[in-house]
C-alpha cells in the first residue's frame, strides 16, 4: 500500500511569477512558462513560481492506517521460554506471520535471536516486564517444572495466556493447573512435527491442542484463537484432543518411533548402492530422530505413564518374532537330525547283518546291542 505524505512542490521558473497555492497533489504535471500580463498599475512581484500541497487527509493514508490497525489487532506479542532447537523453529513461523517475538533461555541465544528477528532477554524479569500476551514454554520436558516455577508471574499481565508445546501432555497440564493462578489462561499443545519433519512445510501435519482453561472474556477467547490460527494458517491439521488421550496415542506411536529410530542408529544403518524404498524409510527414520536430544526421548519415557507398557509390548513382540524364526529353524534342524539318526541306524543294521566290525557311535560310545538298536529304531 502506497502512502504519500503531504508534500511541497516547488517549480522554479526562470520567469518571475505569482505564487500559486495548491491544496491537492493533482497539480503534479509540469507547468509551462507562465507569462503574466502585468498591469502598468501593478508593481510586478519578483518571486518564483511555487506550487504547494498542504496537509490533507489522503485516501492512501487512511487505508494504510486502517491496514496497520488491522495488522496490530491480529498480531500477538509472544514470549518463548526455552530458545533451543524447537523454540527457534517455532519463532521463525511466528515472525514470518508478523507477530512480535521475544525470547529467554538458559543459554545466551542473543545472536541467533537477532538473525531471526526476535528480541532476546537473558533476564527473565526483563522479558516479563514486556508484558507478552502469550508465553510459550518450549523447554525440555525434564526442566519444565523448574522453568515454570522460576517465572516472576507478578510481572506479567494478569490474564496472560500460557501455552506449552511439550511432547507429553498430561504432565504440563497438571503442572500449569498447580502453579498458575486462576487468572491465567492455559492452552496445552503438541505440534506433531519438528525441525526435520517440518522443515519444508507444515501443511497436513497434525497439531494437537487442548483448551485447558480459557477465560470467558471475548478478548481472551480471541487471543487463544489467534494463537491457534498461526498453525492453521501454516496448513496444520488441527486436532482438538484431551491431554490424557494424546498421551495414550503418543506412547504407542511417537515413543515407539523414537525408540526404533534410536535402536537403528545404535545398530548402525549404512547407505548401500542397492537401497530399497523400505530401507530408505528406515534411514529417514534415523535421520528424523537423531536430531532430537536424548532429554526429549527420556522425557517421552519418564513423563508419559503409558510409555513403559509400550516398551514392554515392543520387547515382547521382538521376542515372539525371534521365537517364530528360531521355531522354524529348530524344525528344520530336527528333521535333519532325525533323518541322520535314521540313516545311521540303517547303516548299523546293515553292518550287523554283514557281521563287519561295529562302528563307534557319537562321542565314542560303543554301539548298542542289536536288540537295543532295533528298540531305538522302533
Ligand atoms: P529439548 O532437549 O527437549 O529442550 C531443549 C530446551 O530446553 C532448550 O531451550 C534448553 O535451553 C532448555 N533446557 C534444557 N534443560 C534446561 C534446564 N535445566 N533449565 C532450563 N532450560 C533447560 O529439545 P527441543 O527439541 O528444543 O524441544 C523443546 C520442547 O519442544 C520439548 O518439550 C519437546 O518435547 C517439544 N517438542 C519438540 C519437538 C521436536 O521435534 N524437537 C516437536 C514437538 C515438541 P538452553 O538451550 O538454553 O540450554
Amino acid at each position: 500500500m502506497l502512502s504519500f505524505p503531504s508534500r511541497q512542490l516547488s517549480l522554479a521558473s526562470p520567469q518571475c511569477a505569482p505564487v500559486i497555492y495548491s491544496s491537492s497533489l493533482a497539480v503534479s504535471q509540469p507547468l509551462g512558462p507562465y507569462r503574466p500580463t502585468i498591469s502598468p498599475l501593478c508593481k510586478p512581484r519578483l518571486r518564483c513560481l511555487t506550487i504547494r500541497s498542504i496537509d490533507a487527509a489522503q485516501p492512501y493514508d487512511y487505508e494504510s492506517h486502517l491496514q496497520s490497525k488491522f495488522h496490530r489487532s491480529n498480531s500477538l506479542k509472544i514470549a518463548i521460554l526455552g530458545f533451543g532447537n524447537f523454540g527457534q523453529f517455532l519463532a521463525k513461523a511466528f515472525v514470518r506471520q508478523g507477530h512480535t517475538v521475544i525470547a529467554h533461555s538458559r543459554s545466551d541465544y542473543g545472536a541467533v535471536a537477532k538473525r531471526l528477528g526476535v528480541t532476546f532477554y537473558s533476564d527473565l524479569h526483563d522479558l516479563c516486564e514486556q508484558h507478552p500476551e502469550v508465553v510459550v514454554l518450549s523447554t525440555s520436558i525434564l526442566s519444565m517444572e523448574k522453568v515454570l516455577r522460576s517465572i516472576p508471574l507478578q510481572r506479567l499481565k494478569r490474564s496472560t495466556l500460557f501455552v506449552d508445546v511439550l511432547s507429553v501432555k498430561e504432565f504440563p497440564r497438571t503442572l500449569f493447573m498447580k502453579v498458575l493462578p486462576d487468572e491465567f489462561d492455559i492452552l496445552c499443545t503438541h505440534p506433531m512435527f519438528g525441525p526435520e519433519s517440518g522443515k519444508n512445510s507444515w501443511a497436513g501435519l497434525a497439531f494437537v491442542y487442548d483448551k485447558v482453561r480459557i477465560g470467558e472474556d471475548e478478548l481472551r477467547i480471541n487471543r487463544c484463537e489467534k494463537f491457534l490460527d498461526i498453525f492453521a494458517r501454516e496448513g496444520c491439521r488441527m486436532v482438538k484432543m484431551p491431554c490424557s488421550e494424546h498421551d495414550k496415542y503418543a506412547a504407542g506411536s511417537q515413543f515407539i518411533t523414537h525408540t526404533m529410530g534410536r535402536m537403528l542408529e545404535k545398530f548402525g544403518l549404512e547407505y548401500t548402492p542397492i537401497n530399497t524404498k523400505g530401507y530408505e524409510t528406515l534411514l529417514d527414520l534415523v535421520k528424523n530422530t537423531s536430531g532430537d536430544s536424548f532429554d526429549l526421548y527420556y522425557g517421552l519415557f519418564l513423563y508419559n505413564k503409558n510409555a513403559l507398557e509400550q516398551l514392554q509390548r515392543l520387547d515382547m513382540a521382538f521376542e515372539s518374532l525371534k521365537m517364530e524364526l528360531f521355531g522354524n529353524l529348530q524344525q528344520i534342524y530336527r528333521k535333519q537330525l532325525f533323518s541322520d539318526a535314521e540313516e545311521e541306524t540303517v547303516q548299523v543294521r546293515w553292518s550287523e547283518s554283514r557281521s563287519v566290525a561295529p562302528k563307534l557311535l557319537h562321542e565314542g560310545a560303543p554301539p548298542a546291542a542289536p536288540e537295543a538298536a532295533s528298540e531305538t529304531v522302533a
